[in-house]
């Protein structure tokens, strides 16, 4: 049978690829990493990136040449987005068709076509699988992107979910020549600063239910006098992960100027998305983003996460 994304990319000559909101290192990787596949396998092809940059703050250099010419004359292909609302491209609703790629559970039906995996751990996963059967040339610059989101949302591997495709994805993209201990220094080599902040993220956890829930609050003034980003605020979660007693650990951040509040949950076990769902969010089972409006909404959803861990314990 012939695979719907190779005919899409053959009968489009404008390709647009776009991420979600306050991208992170798989809905990138995958953007680069395809736009790369398809620049390397398809003659005569306009692929444009859009969104937010990854950590920058700023915009893909590709959204500012784009007309409503070529806008309404393109696919636009979503990477790592459950929710249509969430897809980063203000012109979205006008483009010619849409086809998505993604891991997450699918509660959002949108694009006419799709590939959705929500067995794979990453969406990297997902088009590296795809190239590979194939049979496209994946170049060692689309082999780095890709490995980037394959290494984040895998937690280096160590996640659940992380299967025999992951390592086979992994040993496709390894053997394009990528280095592998270059992209983990770019990765995980931290900063003094960020490693002072992991330590001060320690300290400020609360832990309740005997330990089984951790709790990080980042108010927006402890946010401003931190002086990182936004996703390298977030990454202290994983002080968190990995102490047997934490059966479910959290934070919640207020970026200054937002009257917004981000929670990011994790868990190894209890399926935290069903909570996430209920206050503006979503993602996995077991790592999923909210937001909330007031620091009082906060304690209703540990509630409702300790109502988890209570149900399990009867
Ligand atoms: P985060 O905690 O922000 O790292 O997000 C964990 C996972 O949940 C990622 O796969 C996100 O794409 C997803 N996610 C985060 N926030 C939301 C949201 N508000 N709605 C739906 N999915 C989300």
């Amino acid at each position: 049978m012939k695979d719907t994304l190779i005919k899409k990319i053959k009968d489009y000559k404008n390709i647009i690829i776009a991420k979600h909101v306050s991208p992170d290192w798989d809905t990138q990787g995958s953007a680069y990493g395809l736009k790369e596949i398809i620049l390397d396998n398809f003659k005569n092809k306009n692929v444009y990136v859009v969104g937010e940059k990854l950590n920058l703050g700023l915009r893909e250099e590709s959204e500012d040449i784009l007309t409503q010419e070529v806008i309404t004359d393109s696919i636009l292909i979503t990477v790592d987005v459950a929710n249509f609302e969430r897809v980063d491209f203000l012109f979205k609703n006008i483009v010619k068709e849409v086809f998505k790629i993604d891991h997450h559970l699918e509660d959002d039906k949108f694009g006419q076509n799709k590939i959705v995996d929500s067995s794979a751990i990453a969406c990297t996963q997902v088009i590296t699988l795809w190239a590979y059967k194939n049979k496209l040339n994946i170049s060692k610059k689309a082999a780095s992107f890709l490995y980037y989101g394959l290494v984040t949302d895998s937690g280096r591997f160590l996640f659940d979910k992380t299967n025999g495709e992951t390592f086979q994805a992994a040993m496709i993209l390894s053997q394009t020549g990528i280095k592998i201990t270059d992209i983990y220094s770019d990765l995980f080599l931290k900063k003094f600063e960020l490693a002072k902040w992991h330590n001060q993220a320690f300290g400020m956890a609360k832990f309740l239910e005997n330990n089984s829930i951790g709790i990080i609050k980042v108010e927006e003034k402890v946010f401003k006098k931190i002086n990182l980003g936004d996703e390298e605020i977030k990454s202290a979660l994983s002080v968190l992960g990995g102490i047997e007693e934490v059966k479910i650990w959290l934070m919640a951040y207020q970026t200054p100027g937002s009257d917004k509040i981000k929670i990011s949950i994790r868990s190894r076990d209890f399926d935290i998305n069903s909570v996430a769902k209920k206050y503006n969010g979503g993602g996995h089972k077991l790592a999923s983003g909210a937001n909330i409006s007031s620091w009082k909404e906060l304690d209703k959803l540990i509630d409702d996460l300790s109502s988890l861990i209570k149900l399990k314990g009867k």
